[in-house]
């Protein structure tokens, strides 16, 4: 038997107390390996989410964690730093941690960003419209960002292709935009108006001339081009007759208005004496004078229009308000001395544009319609043979167009009271659709007949209208 073997065999008989020591040799082993390995690995601190995070504007930080080990054994960690989570900026936590006499420290670096972008709100208010080509009316926005609060102020505004663009950046580059349409109406119907006046006297076989008209709409102006014009004229046979105008914007807002055309003999009697209704021309020869201004009161309270040939060495401070009551300035004479003015032609026109310039002078009208002192028939002319035949035609040849009457009020005569004049007045009328009345603004009694004849001419089928160049000229044989 050799030794060895022995040894074995008592190995093996031995009992547990060999392997316990073989056992703490094995763990003192350990301990050492441990130990150096310890000592050799270095203390880690690792950062959970990166070392560099972004945190957004107004939230705040929670912390993302780290973790600290030594090999195995896990390590409490110190940390500092503050992120305020209401200030834009990058900012620092540090961690740190000691273990066995190893130290770790590492940094985490937070940037406070405001990645938002700002709101803008428009404003709408109800039934609201642009009309078109106009310029679009702002309703009202209003812009807030997270950071910056109200940046109204800031929006840049555009508008392209039917739609309103509105855009605004806040500090931080963050971009919001937002567009509306814009909404196009027109509700308001064009406005119509007939040049000349609302009913038209035409003789028999002769062609009604039409005066013009004028539509304007509130969103495309004027539209005149686009009025449609009918009627069922026909100068051959007496008779009222209308004259249709239409007129409608884009939109279909449409205007309507007529005139009326009275076709008559000019020599139309009445059946019976009765009214025949038609247009009456009030005309006041001689003034303005202090009766003028009450005249006027009493034709705007009807609405009533008229005519004055006026003097020059009258009250003309009353023109104006004659224009601006709608009635017709006209031409009568600047000295009304018949003696002067029908001593030769080029007396008559120097006196004429004499009193023509003194209108226009006063009221910028530059009236061509006249009436001659004394009438186109007068015999007060009669020193100059032939005067009169000759300034009527001369007068149209220079553009003006002469009236004398059909009606005399006789105030200039015989009849010296109001009521007189009202009765010359209406019983000429009522045998005609279109009656020129001579009157005279200077006499008071004359006057005070004009509201009297306007109630009678209104109940009875009669407008009360401005003369014209195209209205009834009711001239007289020349007698001279
Ligand atoms: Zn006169």
């Amino acid at each position: 038997m050799d030794s060895s073997f022995a040894r074995r065999n008592r190995q093996r008989k031995g009992g547990a107390a060999p392997y316990i020591l073989a056992g703490g040799a094995a763990l003192l082993i350990l301990v050492i390996v441990l130990a150096v390995a310890l000592l050799a690995s270095p203390l880690k601190l690792e950062l959970t989410g990166g070392s560099e995070i972004d945190l957004e504007y107004g939230e705040a930080y929670a912390e993302p964690g780290v973790k600290a080990n030594l090999l195995f054994f896990n390590v409490d960690v110190q940390s500092g730093g503050q992120v305020p989570g209401d200030q834009l900026g990058s900012y620092t936590v540090t961690y740190s941690a000691s273990f066995l006499g190893k130290t770790a420290t590492v940094e985490r670096k937070v940037n406070v960003v405001d990645t938002t972008a700002p709101t803008i709100t428009l404003m709408h208010k109800d039934n609201f419209f642009t009309l078109p080509g106009h310029e679009y009316q702002e309703e009202g926005f209003v812009a807030e960002d997270n950071h910056d609060g109200d940046i109204t102020d800031r929006v840049q505004k555009m508008v392209s292709d039917g739609y309103v663009h509105y855009m605004v950046t806040d500090s931080s580059g963050n971009v919001a935009e937002v567009k509306r349409e814009i909404v196009y109406n027109d509700i308001t119907a064009p406005e119509l108006t007939l040049l000349g006046n609302s009913t038209v006297y035409v003789t028999v076989g002769k062609d009604f001339v039409e005066p013009g008209y004028k539509a304007i709409d509130d969103a495309e102006g004027d539209i005149s081009l686009k009025v449609q014009v009918t009627t069922d004229f026909n100068k051959n046979t007496p008779g009222t007759y209308t004259v249709t105008y239409k007129v409608a914007d884009n939109y279909g807002n449409s205007t309507e208005v007529t005139r009326k055309i009275v076709v008559s003999n000019s020599q139309q009697q009445t059946s019976g004496g009765n009214p025949v209704g038609g247009v009456i021309y009030l005309t006041f020869d001689d003034g303005p004078s202090q009766h003028t201004e009450r005249l006027l009161q009493v034709l705007e309270k009807y609405n009533a229009k008229a005519t004055f040939f006026v003097v020059g060495d009258k009250a003309l401070g009353y023109l104006d308000d004659i224009v601006a009551g709608g009635h017709a300035i006209a031409i009568h004479s600047d000295t009304h001395n018949y003696n002067q003015i029908y001593a030769s032609e080029e007396a008559f026109f120097n006196d004429l544009y004499a009193i023509q310039n003194k209108i226009y002078d006063r009221t910028g009208v530059k009236t061509t319609l006249m009436r001659f002192p004394g009438g186109s028939s007068n015999m007060v002319s009669k020193f100059n043979p032939g005067i009169m035949t000759r300034l009527t035609k001369l007068v149209e040849e220079k553009g003006f167009t002469y009236f004398d009457w059909n009606v005399d009020s006789k105030d200039a005569g015989g009849a010296k009271t109001a009521d007189e004049v009202y009765n010359n007045v209406i019983n000429g009328c009522k045998s005609r659709t279109a009656s020129v009345v001579l009157q005279h603004d200077i006499h008071g009694y004359s006057v005070d007949a004009v509201e009297r004849i306007i109630q009678w001419g209104l109940a009875n089928g009669y407008t009360f209208e401005a003369l014209t160049p195209d209205s009834p000229t009711a001239h007289h044989p020349v007698n001279n």
